[in-house]
């Protein structure tokens, strides 16, 4: 079990004393949060929930809402899994021990719970009990060229609203049972994926606060709860202003807001990016030191535009990034509330927290 102690442990609690910037992890699985706890982390600030749905049981009845014909179908698959993603809540909220836990809705493009060759297909089908042809047709009529451009993210909670809605009522009733046994109720942040317009908040924020309401009120527990969005697409960030009515916390993912602002894929960098590097057109790589220059300029954008709306919205970053130390420093510059970055990197982003606060103090002097 990783832990930190001795002389460690002592230099976390000094940099601790320090830092302003509050440390998070991004967890989905108990190990994961288990990890973020014992390095550090004061709270999820990334809950992936797709990576949920990949394990085999799961994969089956996703695969069946996929194959659905319609709304009724896709309700049934989406019954089998909720008592499932409520488990999975009801573990990651215990170990997070009233800790804030952002989860973010569902967000890769559906074809990724799907196989990819005919030849898969049949075998696929024939393990499940489903439809050869009807799922080869599904595979054919989800292919995108440009998935990652696609219909994923919020995209698709709003083209099927039913999937997000299973998803908060799980999120709320893992959180009412724990409320309700006197556990610690945890701090819970619903984030939603790939938010361009404000439009498009509007629809995620009824959907999330009827939901959440409606469990809440079935079980009598009241518990506070907010709703952000990812900011991760250049106009979430230019239009940030109007994002804010709606949203109470902002969270940069860096990753795609790297990828959309260059027009890189994030994917495939490598087939250039030492080339880049090489000739000096890149000083570092963009996916892993946040490029302080073209998306730095949004994430200040977003930041002023969104506090001009909502003074208090809170601002995080979740991207790769927010475990990179220089990235670390510029978060602590534009005065970001968090960085979230995976458990093993608490630590540095811990120290670099500190280091990034002791530098901000020098440049008052
Ligand atoms: C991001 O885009 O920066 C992000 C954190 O989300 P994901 O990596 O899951 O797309
Ligand atoms: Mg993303």
């Amino acid at each position: 079990e990783p832990e930190l102690t001795g002389d460690f442990a002592t230099l976390m609690g000094w940099a601790d004393g320090f830092r302003r910037l509050r440390v998070r992890a991004n967890a989905e699985t108990p190990l994961d949060a288990r990890t973020a706890r014992q390095f550090g982390a004061e709270g999820i600030g990334l809950c992936r929930t797709e990576h949920m749905f990949f394990d085999e049981h799961r994969i089956q009845a996703v695969r069946e809402m996929i194959l659905a014909d319609d709304e009724a179908g896709r309700r049934a698959a989406l019954a089998k899994i909720l008592p499932m993603q409520r488990a999975d809540f009801v573990e990651i909220f215990n170990i997070m021990d009233g800790l804030p836990v952002t989860i973010r809705l569902l967000d890769p493009p559906l074809h990724e719970f799907l196989p990819q060759t005919e030849e898969d297909v049949r075998a696929v089908a024939e393990a499940g009990g489903l439809d050869a042809d009807k799922l080869w047709r599904r595979v054919r009529e989800l292919h995108e060229t440009n998935p990652m451009l696609g219909h994923r993210g919020c995209r698709l909670g709003i083209s099927y609203p039913e999937i997000y809605e299973m998803q908060v009522r799980a999120i709320f009733e893992a959180a009412c049972e724990i409320a309700g046994a006197g556990r610690t109720a945890p701090i819970v942040e619903i984030m939603h994926p790939l938010v361009a317009k404000g439009e498009e908040m509007r629809f995620l924020r009824n959907l999330t606060d009827r939901v959440a309401k409606a469990v809440m009120a079935e079980r009598a527990v009241e518990l506070p709860y907010a709703v952000g969005t990812m900011v991760e697409l250049p106009r979430a960030a230019l239009r940030a202003a109007d994002l804010a009515e709606s949203a109470e916390f902002f969270s940069f993912g860096t990753n795609d807001l790297t990828q959309t602002t260059f027009g890189i894929s994030r994917d495939d960098s490598g087939r250039f990016l030492n080339a880049y590097l090489e000739k000096g057109i890149f000083e570092k790589d963009p996916f892993v030191s946040l490029d302080q220059e073209g998306v730095g300029d949004l994430i200040r954008i977003a930041a002023e535009r969104g506090r001009a709306v909502r003074p208090g919205v809170k601002l995080g970053i979740c991207g790769e990034h927010g475990g990179d130390p220089a990235s670390i420093q510029f978060c602590e510059a534009i005065g970001l509330d968090y960085v979230s970055c995976s458990p093993f990197r608490t630590p540095i982003a811990r120290l670099a927290a500190a280091q990034a606060a002791l530098g901000e103090r020098e440049k008052d002097r």
